[in-house]
């Protein structure tokens, strides 16, 4: 990728430039906890996005995307926005530095990447950080990282009409090897846990499927969420999201609240609690209880959330039959990937009968990324 990089920018500029790099990432467990106050776990991960980059001295910028062998040329102005949906994160990043007080001036660029697109792992993130990372740091701006993080996110805002949570930026930003970073998402304080899992590896199983429901789903799921924090709020008062709530205080509003609300806060208070037991068992280095976990993920988010499929659950199932350490929807939910935590001497074959039995059942062969926890945003 490096040298496809410095090749093009070479015919295209002619002088080379600084090359700069960010990451996908993964959340190893805390799915719909976000929004409720609670913890993610993301990391980044070994696939991401390469940029080389130089001022040229003008007013505009000149991106060559490899990935999408496309040409673009804009202005800084907020009038300038490019009409490709790849320039616009790049064009995103450089309106959101300035409005930050940051300098930016035209510059040159040629980037590639090799995080799939639209896989849950975050592709976009990998774009805004490594732009936001760089320019950062060649125009000498001195923005702290949770505010780089923060300009990802409001390019997909207010420029690519997404409304994300800042997790996916987080992780691309902040992502170190060997380490997942557990994030408060009421305090926005995280912490550094030690991922090594010798023995193990992790593996994305991409269902390739997306269920439309998803929207209006997460819409429902949210609005149960604040119903059962509502309901527990008047017994205590201290309960601002529901990830506040104790168990047994759920169990208080029980014949109060609708059944379906007390399942989806079961979940929610149980996958907080167990974002806690997975670092924990992360500093014993205890790897099976890690997996153990991942499993009662899945099926909070599969019988109690109820935001799983067909696809995920069959996934699911056959790691489990086949005792793959830890197996969870990853993401969402509807679709998307599972993420699987796999012995070294099982996986060749977790992932052959992964891919044969999935084929066989659903007509199309599932997508394996293997991931190792990386380095996020940085210069190379
Ligand atoms: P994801 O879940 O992977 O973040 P998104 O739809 O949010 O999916 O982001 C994908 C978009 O990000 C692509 O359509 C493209 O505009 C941009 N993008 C990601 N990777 C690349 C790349 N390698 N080259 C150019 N653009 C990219
Ligand atoms: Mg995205």
């Amino acid at each position: 990728m490096k040298a496809k990089i410095q090749e093009k920018f070479q015919t295209l500029f002619g002088e080379a430039g600084d090359l700069y790099a960010s990451a996908g990432r993964i959340n190893l467990i805390g799915e719909h906890t976000d929004y409720n106050g609670g913890y993610v776990f993301p990391g980044a991960i070994d696939c991401g996005i390469m940029a080389e980059i130089k001022v040229n001295g003008t007013q505009k910028v000149r991106a060559y995307s490899i990935d999408f062998d496309e040409f673009v040329e804009f202005g800084l102005q907020e009038e300038d926005a490019p009409g490709q949906q790849w320039a616009r994160y790049i064009f995103g990043v450089c309106r959101e530095t300035v409005k930050r007080g940051g300098k930016v001036e035209g510059f040159d660029t040629v980037f590639a990447g090799d995080v799939p697109l639209g896989a849950g792992l975050s592709s976009s993130a990998a774009l805004e950080s490594t732009f936001a990372f760089a320019l950062n740091d060649i125009f000498g701006n001195g923005i702290d990282k949770f505010d780089l993080a923060k300009i990802g996110q409001s390019t997909e805002h207010n420029y690519c009409g997404v409304k994300c949570g800042i997790m996916d930026q987080f992780a691309s930003i902040f992502g170190k090897a060997g380490s997942l970073i557990r994030l408060n998402c009421k305090t926005l304080e995280y912490k550094y846990f030690p991922f090594k899992p010798e023995g193990y590896r992790l593996v994305l199983v991409d269902s390739c499927v997306k269920h439309e429901l998803a929207s209006s789903a997460y819409n429902k799921r949210r609005a149960s969420c604040e119903n059962a924090a509502a309901a527990i709020r008047k017994n205590h008062p201290e309960v601002e999201f529901l990830s506040d709530a104790k168990r047994v205080w759920l169990d208080e509003v029980r014949t109060e609240i609708p059944e379906e609300d007390f399942l989806r806060a079961e979940y929610v208070i149980g996958e907080v609690q167990r974002v806690l037991d997975v670092c924990d068992a992360l500093e014993r280095g205890d790897y099976e209880t890690v997996g153990e976990m991942m499993y009662q993920t899945h099926f909070g988010m599969s019988k109690l959330y109820e935001v799983s499929c067909e696809e995920l659950d069959f996934l699911n199932k056959l790691a489990r039959k086949m005792d793959v350490t830890g197996s969870r929807v990853m993401g969402g939910g509807f679709g998307g990937c599972t993420i699987n935590l796999v012995k070294d001497e099982l996986y060749d074959t977790f992932i052959e009968e992964a891919v044969k039995q999935f084929t066989e059942k659903f007509g199309h062969a599932p997508k394996i990324y293997p991931v190792v926890i990386s380095d996020g945003a940085r210069k190379l």
